[in-house]
């Protein structure tokens, strides 16, 4: 069963249930989709690491055929081409792989040429199988490295974790293609809400089976909680604002393989996640 764990923003607490539930399992695989800021691992720390290099497909010019048309210029939407003084520039940065610029070159001037993105990492970490990707700064889009991943995935019946990028941009979008579940995490604050107003809206258009889980409770008003209850969204659990959770996780542990309270309260959500996707 393949569930992914979303958030509004970065700092909500998306990889702290994702890497946790992961942990509470028998067995099972847990995936960094946070291609821009990918930390699962440094919890995990897994080991017999293997790296492939994730590259997409640019366009090259070879100046002796190109007579200037630009045609490609006018063709490409995502202006990455440009013909200035005499000469085909093409910004790489912000080229999305659609080969078009390469079709309709009437002089056949232009040809694709490998570009590396970033990397996918697959290692292990006792129970869980720890696949990460990575991509390099600047790059402008992470959904091949987000493909690549989920693509790799072997059917099979164990529990599979995506932690997927913040926000609800297409990376996100990208990552719960395939899901059969989708956890939200909230946090207690207004500006959290707005945030988590909007991941909400992108399960439900997507049309995945969801529920929430209220990170950082205290006593008190929770917006969050209040915001579930209005819409009548599933509360699958409350994980307590405390310090010691706090401090295991600034330091990169696992809280489920610290300390026997959080492997209760991680195991019990993982056996309500359960029921929930078999519904
Ligand atoms: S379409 Fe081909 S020939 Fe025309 S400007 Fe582009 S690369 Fe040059
Ligand atoms: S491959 Fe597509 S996005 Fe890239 S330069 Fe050519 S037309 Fe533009």
């Amino acid at each position: 069963m393949k569930i992914a764990v979303l958030s509004g923003k970065g700092g909500t607490g998306k990889t702290l249930v994702s890497v946790n539930l992961a942990a509470a399992t028998q067995t099972s695989v847990y995936i960094d989709c946070d291609v821009e800021e990918p930390n699962g691992y440094l919890f995990f720390r897994p080991e017999g690491v293997e790296e492939e290099e994730i590259a997409i497909k640019i366009p090259s010019v070879d100046e002796q055929l190109c007579n200037g048309c630009r045609i490609c210029v006018d063709f490409c939407k995502f202006n990455a081409l440009a013909y200035i003084n005499g000469k085909l520039k093409i910004f790489n940065e912000v080229c999305h792989s659609c080969g078009g610029c390469i079709l309709f070159c009437p002089e056949k001037a232009l040809s694709e040429q490998d570009k590396v993105i970033g990397r996918v990492q697959k290692g292990t970490s006792e129970n869980v199988t720890v696949n990460t990707g990575i991509l390099n700064i600047g790059e402008a889009s992470g959904i091949p490295i987000i493909k690549k991943l989920l693509n790799d995935i072997l059917p099979g019946p164990e529990f599979i974790f995506i932690d997927c990028p913040p926000g609800s941009a297409c990376i996100a979008m990208e990552s719960i293609r395939d899901a059969d579940y989708c956890i939200l995490v909230a946090e207690p604050t207004l500006f959290g809400v707005h945030n988590f107003n909007m991941v909400y809206e992108l399960v439900k258009l997507f049309d995945k089976p969801h529920g929430v889980v209220l990170n950082k409770c205290l006593e008190g008003k929770n917006p969050a909680e209040e915001f579930c209850l209005e819409k009548g969204i599933r509360i699958l659990g409350r994980i307590p604002f405390d310090n010691e959770l706090g401090l295991l996780n600034s330091n990169a542990q696992i809280a489920v393989r610290e300390n026997e309270n959080y492997k209760m309260l991680f195991s019990a959500l993982l056996q309500i996640v359960t029921e929930e996707v078999q519904k």
